[in-house]
C-alpha cells in the first residue's frame, strides 16, 4: 500500500481539483479523500503544491514495435504518458509477417513484422515488460497487405473475407478496434465495401473505428462524412486521428470542420484526437513539397546524415526542385509545417478532441511531439495562454480518451480503478523537446504509477508494469 498525501487531486472527468490524499493497494486504487485515516505503518509520500492526476493515455500512437525493442517506453513514460493507442492510420505490426513492409509500413520498425495475429504480438510485448500499457488498434493497411497481391484496387469478395476473419480473430484475442488511413497509397484503393465490412466486424466486438481521413486537404469535408457514414452504418464509434486542416489553402476550415463533426455527433458517436503543434509529419511524399509548405527531414534511408535538415536547403544545394530532392531521399520521413495556429487552437480546445502524440519512435529526428506532445499540452495551451484550465487540460489527456476506447477503469481516479498516476508541479510541467532538439525529456515531471508501481521517480526509471489491455482487461475485470 502506498498513500500519497496533501496533493492537488486532479480526476480526469474535467471536474474542479480538489486537494486530498489518495491510497493506492496492489494495482488499484483503494481510497480518496479530504483527509484520510491511514494505518502509520503504510508508506507515505508528501504531495504537498503537486498536482495528481491519472496516468495520461496516448490515444494515437506509432509504438507497435517499440513497446517490443524499446519497451523502458522513455519518450512516453517521462511525458506522463501510462497506456498508448497502437496501430493507428491502418498501421499496425499485426497482422503481418513481412520483411520489406512498404512505406507507410515502414514508419514503424521494418525487421519487426513477425506477428500474424493479434496475440502473438500481445505475448511478444508482455514478454518485454513494457513501461507502458498498450491498447492495439487493427490496421487496414496491413490487413490489405497480407490478403491482398493487387494493391491497386479494391478487395475482391474473397479478400475482403478474408481480412474480415483475421480482423475478427484479433478482436476476438483482445484489439480494440479497426484502424485505417486511405491517404496512403497501399489503402487508397479501398472502397466503402471494403471498409463498410471492416468496420461491421469491430462493431459486432463492440471495438472503436479510427481513420486517417483520405484528405486532409482541399477534400477534408468529403473524407469526413465518408468516414462518418462508414461507421454510421457499421454501426461502431468513430474516432477522427490528428485532425488537421493542412496546407495553406485549408486554413481557417477547422470552422467548417468542427461544425460538421458537431452535427454528425447528433446521429452518432464520434470523437478527435489532435497533437499541439504546427507541424505534421510522415513519410517523405513529393506531393506535399508545394513550394510554400516548410518541410524538415526526419530520417532518410538513402541520406541518413541529412536528417534534421531543411529540405530547401538540401535542393538547393543540391541544385534541383524540392520533389526531386524528395524523390533522392527515399524512403525517408519529415516534418511539414502546413497547419495555422488559430486551426490548432480551434480543434484542441473543442470538446471533442482529445489527445494523441502521433509520435515516431523510429525517426532518427523525430517530430518534437514524440517527447513533448502530453507536458505541451498543459504548459503551452492551459498555464501560458489560458485557452485551457488545468482540469480541461487533463481530461483531454486521460479521461475521455479512456470513454472513446471503452477503458473502464482507466484515465480516472475513484475507487477501484487501476493505479495509473502521474504526480507534477502544475507550475513548471512542460515540454522541452523542439524541431531543432528533438529528444528531450519534459521537466516538471515528479512521478508515474503504473499499475500500481513506482514506474518513474524523480526521473529515473523503475518497474515496468505496463501490459496489453484487451477487451476483458478493458472491462474492468
Ligand atoms: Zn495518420
Amino acid at each position: 500500500m502506498l498513500l500519497l498525501r496533501g496533493a492537488l487531486i486532479v480526476d480526469g472527468s474535467g471536474a474542479q481539483g480538489w486537494p486530498g490524499d489518495l491510497l493506492v493497494s496492489g494495482e488499484r486504487i483503494a481510497a480518496l479523500g479530504p483527509r484520510l485515516q491511514v494505518d502509520a505503518a503504510v508508506p507515505r509520500r508528501d504531495c504537498a503544491g503537486l498536482v495528481l492526476a491519472p496516468g495520461f493515455i496516448d490515444a494515437h500512437s506509432h509504438d507497435d514495435a517499440a513497446l517490443i525493442t524499446a519497451p523502458a517506453m522513455t519518450p512516453k513514460l517521462s511525458q506522463g504518458v501510462t497506456s498508448v493507442v497502437t496501430g493507428n492510420c491502418g498501421i499496425s505490426l499485426m497482422p503481418l509477417v513481412t520483411s520489406d513492409p512498404p512505406p507507410p509500413m515502414n514508419l514503424l520498425a521494418r525487421e519487426q513484422f513477425r506477428h500474424a495475429d493479434f496475440a502473438n504480438w500481445r505475448a511478444a510485448v508482455e514478454a518485454a515488460r513494457p513501461a507502458v500499457n498498450a491498447v492495439g488498434l487493427v490496421g487496414h493497411t496491413a490487413l490489405r497487405l497480407r490478403c491482398m497481391n493487387n494493391l491497386n484496387r479494391p478487395a475482391t469478395a474473397a479478400e475482403r473475407e478474408a481480412m474480415c476473419a483475421l480482423l475478427d480473430d484479433a478482436m476476438a484475442q483482445g484489439a480494440a478496434g479497426l484502424s485505417s488511413g486511405t491517404f496512403y497509397t497501399p489503402a487508397t484503393a479501398a472502397d466503402s465495401a471494403e471498409l463498410l465490412a471492416l468496420a461491421r466486424v469491430a462493431a459486432k466486438h463492440g471495438g472503436v473505428y479510427a481513420v486517417h481521413l483520405r484528405n486532409e486537404m482541399t477534400e477534408v469535408l468529403e473524407a469526413i462524412r465518408e468516414a462518418a457514414d462508414c461507421a454510421h452504418e457499421a454501426g461502431l464509434p468513430l474516432i477522427i486521428s490528428h485532425h488537421k486542416c493542412a496546407g495553406r489553402a485549408q486554413w481557417g476550415r477547422s470552422l467548417q470542420t468542427l461544425a460538421l463533426i458537431e452535427k454528425l455527433t447528433e446521429r452518432q458517436a464520434l470523437g478527435l484526437d489532435v497533437y499541439p503543434y504546427l507541424a505534421g509529419s510522415t513519410v517523405l511524399r513529393d506531393d506535399l513539397a508545394d513550394g510554400f509548405t516548410p518541410i524538415r527531414l526526419t530520417w532518410s534511408e538513402s541520406h541518413p546524415e541529412l536528417a534534421g535538415r531543411w529540405l530547401a536547403d538540401i535542393a538547393r544545394d543540391w541544385g534541383v526542385s524540392e520533389p526531386k530532392a524528395v524523390a533522392r531521399l527515399q524512403p525517408g520521413g519529415a516534418c511539414y509545417f502546413q497547419m495555422h495556429e488559430d486551426d490548432v487552437d480551434r480543434i484542441l480546445t473543442h470538446p471533442l478532441a482529445m489527445i494523441g502524440s502521433d509520435g515516431l519512435p523510429h525517426d532518427r529526428f523525430p517530430h518534437p511531439r514524440l517527447w513533448g506532445a502530453f507536458p505541451r499540452v498543459w504548459a503551452h495551451y492551459g498555464r501560458e495562454r489560458g485557452l485551457l484550465t488545468l482540469e480541461q487540460a487533463v481530461h483531454k489527456m486521460t479521461g475521455l480518451t479512456a470513454q472513446r476506447f471503452g477503458l473502464r477503469d482507466r484515465g480516472a481516479l475513484r475507487e477501484g480503478a487501476a493505479a495509473d498516476l502521474v504526480l507534477f508541479d502544475a507550475a513548471r510541467f512542460g515540454d522541452c523537446a523542439d524541431y531543432g532538439e528533438p529528444c528531450v525529456p519534459a521537466v516538471g515531471l515528479v512521478a508515474v504509477w503504473v499499475n500500481g508501481e513506482l514506474a518513474l521517480d524523480d526521473g529515473l526509471p523503475l518497474a515496468r508494469a505496463g501490459r496489453v489491455l484487451t477487451r476483458q482487461a478493458r472491462a474492468g475485470s
